[in-house]
């Protein structure tokens, strides 16, 4: 498959649905360690996304991660809004000028995302946030790419490293974000950006998957 413009899109509204079915739960994430608003925050964020690509698509999938970056950091607020929004702004960048992407370009638009989520929060790994569903993911997305694999298979392999990495953040203590406030009481709960997190990446690579 050939990850264009459209399919980039496609993967977008994907996204967009998966988080409409988690709000909920997202939210309840984040009333155990934070202030109950994560599943919120993004719905509101990517509500906003669908209207705009309503109103005409972008023709490449530079294009496309640049309106979703702009529109995340101007309706999402809280942390998780910059960051996010920050993560698609560095996947735009990254992918540049390509028309079409293929697994590498996929892999290295996931560690810009990363790198820039890294350098706006400054988390490190075991900090409890989405920080450690991101750096498995990019990991395992490098590898595959590594390894010869197409844009399926390195979406896959992120979003399953990333299901692992927001597991565990379970046992960790928080030391970033709101969470980081309730200290030892962070302990004992999913980091809700680590979950949005791993959803966000499954559902690119449904979509990819086609
Ligand atoms: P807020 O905490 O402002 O209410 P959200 O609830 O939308 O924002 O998002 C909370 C999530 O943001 C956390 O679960 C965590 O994954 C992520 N987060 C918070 N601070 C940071 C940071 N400095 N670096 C990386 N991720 C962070
Ligand atoms: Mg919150």
């Amino acid at each position: 498959m050939v990850c264009d413009a459209a399919t980039t899109v496609a993967a977008i509204r994907a996204v967009a649905a998966t988080v409409a079915e988690h709000r909920v739960e997202l939210t309840h994430l984040d009333r155990d360690i934070g202030d109950g608003d994560h599943g919120e925050n993004l719905s509101r964020g990517f509500t906003a996304v669908i209207t705009k690509l309503a109103a005409g698509s972008p023709e490449t999938p530079t294009a496309v991660l640049k309106l979703v970056a702009t529109t995340l950091i101007s309706t999402v607020g809280g942390a998780s809004g910059p960051l996010f929004g920050t993560a698609f702004l560095r996947a735009s960048t990254s992918v540049g000028a390509a028309e079409t992407l293929d697994g590498t370009a996929v892999a290295a638009a996931l560690t810009a995302a990363r790198d820039g989520v890294v350098a706006r929060g400054k988390a490190e790994s075991g900090d409890k946030t989405m920080v450690d569903a991101l750096t498995p993911a990019v990991n395992a997305a490098n590898a595959a790419a590594d390894g010869g694999r197409g844009v399926p298979e390195v979406l896959s392999a992120a979003a399953d490293a990333a299901a692992d990495g927001a597991v565990a953040t379970t046992p960790m203590q928080a030391r970033k974000g709101r969470a980081s406030y309730l200290g030892e009481r962070s302990i004992g709960h999913v980091d809700p950006g680590a979950q949005s997190t791993a959803y966000l990446l499954r559902a690119l690579a449904g979509a990819a998957a086609g």
